[in-house]
């Protein structure tokens, strides 16, 4: 087999969702996985509601989860070859003009359900002679143009759904160019992946009428289709869809909460899997997980719990070199010590500020400590240097000389080192907290 080229083609209307990642990610691990490319395509012929700010975002957003496009391209630099295609497709007959307006084809089908009849497109439009076309121009009518699909069934072996069919006398001809000269989605798409040699068309299920009526279209123009692979949509924890416009789970967001790419990325794939609970690190090894043809079928829910879970376990296995930058970022020294220290205590990356300040001090301890028991601990706190045996060897010791022991000997420590109730483990904290503070903490005031 050839190297797969796919692509990810995003309308720029919008910031992408959590749902969208997963369309962007499993192109991606598909192909890499397999050595091939993947192509970022903005799907921006809207060109009131697509914004160059939405792409930038777009971009950033799978920088983020950790996708390098091999290539960009831009539907709105590419009418040229639209253009050229549609021209084609009319000298086959295959696009032909429609005058109908919106008013008129809605009466068509309020008419056609009246008679049970499905609200499919009658062909009018290939019946008009040159005078009546001329007559309708003539009163200002400018076409919209249909593309004549054959009346049957197509067929192909989905990637995720295996063998699917898609009957297509059961659709309207599509309308491919507005009246107002216009493309929809549908032909710049297919212009698309055939001019760049895509060979797999990964996208949510929402698209197979579209490849039923794309599949004829890429044989008019190519003789051939690529494969296609329809994996199934993410909901929300209620069982709605997610969309782009009203902002539910942007990935923008999901960065902006803190989370860890790693994190949103294993879960946008492996939803709904056995396998959604595994803290993935990295996309090498997250592309190993997948596998279209097992993919579930039906609707996965986005839960924020579930990724809430996920973030924290991430960070309780990440060594210290992968956020290395990130702390020194947030202003937070202590190298690998101190990161090996905080790391099981977070929920997200950010939270390692507050052990940092902690340890830093000066820290508020809490009222009603037992200070003869503290100043008994203090008395037996061995001088610097320190290691991680030094609390075991060091509370050994309170224990024996004070007879305490359990909550009522380590409660009261805890209390004064980092006047906290909970917190990292302190046979790591307290060779970060150093004797001169841990003196000082340890001192009735
Ligand atoms: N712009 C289309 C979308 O976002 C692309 C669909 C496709 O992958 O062909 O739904």
């Amino acid at each position: 087999m050839t190297a797969p080229i796919v692509r990810f083609a995003p309308s720029p209307t919008g910031r992408i969702h959590i749902g969208n990642a997963r369309t962007a990610l499993l192109n991606y691990l598909f192909a890499k996985r397999a050595g091939g490319q993947f192509i970022l395509r903005y799907d921006d012929t809207d060109l009131e509601r697509s914004t160059r700010e939405f792409a930038d975002g777009i971009a950033i957003d799978i920088a983020w989860l950790g996708i390098k496009p091999d290539q960009t391209i831009r539907q709105s630099e590419r009418f040229d070859l639209y253009h050229a295609a549609a021209d084609r497709l009319r000298s086959m007959g295959r696009l032909y003009p429609c005058y109908e307006t919106e008013d008129e084809l809605e009466r068509k089908r309020k008419r056609q359900a009246a008679r049970h009849l499905p609200p499919v497109y009658d062909r009018a439009a290939l019946k008009l002679t040159a005078e009546e076309k001329a007559a309708f121009e003539a009163e200002g009518r400018t076409p919209h143009w249909r593309f004549q699909l054959e009346d049957r069934s197509v067929e192909w072996t989905d990637l995720v759904r295996g063998p699917s069919h898609v009957d297509s006398a059961s659709l309207s001809d599509p309308v491919l160019i507005r009246a107002d000269g216009s493309y929809l989605y549908t032909l710049p798409s297919v212009v698309d992946d055939i001019e760049r040699g895509v060979t797999h068309v990964i996208r949510g299920e929402d698209h197979v009428t579209n490849t039923g009526v794309q599949i004829q279209i890429f044989e008019a123009l190519s003789g051939r289709s690529p494969q296609f692979g329809h994996h199934n949509l993410l909901t929300n924890a209620s069982g709605e869809g997610l969309s782009k416009r009203l902002g539910h789970f942007s990935i923008a967001s999901l960065r902006e909460a803190d989370r860890e790419p790693m994190a949103v990325a294993s879960l946008a794939v492996l939803v709904g899997s056995s396998e959604a609970v595994r803290a993935v690190s990295t996309l090498d090894e997250l592309g190993a997980l997948v596998d279209l043809a097992r993919l579930s079928r039906a609707p996965a829910k986005f839960d924020e719990h579930e990724l809430d879970g996920l973030n924290a376990k991430l960070l309780h296995q990440t060594d210290y070199a992968t956020v290395a930058s990130r702390l020194a970022g947030l202003g937070i020294a202590g190298g690998e010590p101190f990161w090996l220290a905080v790391r099981g205590n977070l929920s997200v990356l950010s939270d390692a500020a507050q052990w940092a300040t902690m340890l830093a001090g000066p820290i508020a301890r809490p009222d009603g400590l037992d200070a003869a028991f503290l100043t008994a601990a203090l008395a037996l706190l061995p001088a610097e240097p320190w290691d991680h045996e030094t609390w075991g060897r060091w509370t050994a010791e309170v224990k024996e000389a004070t007879g305490r022991k359990g909550k009522d000997l380590f409660m009261p420590l805890r209390l004064a080192l980092t006047g906290l109730e909970h917190g990292p483990e302190l046979k790591f904290l307290l060779p970060l907290i150093g004797e001169a503070k841990a003196r000082e903490r340890l001192t009735s005031v």
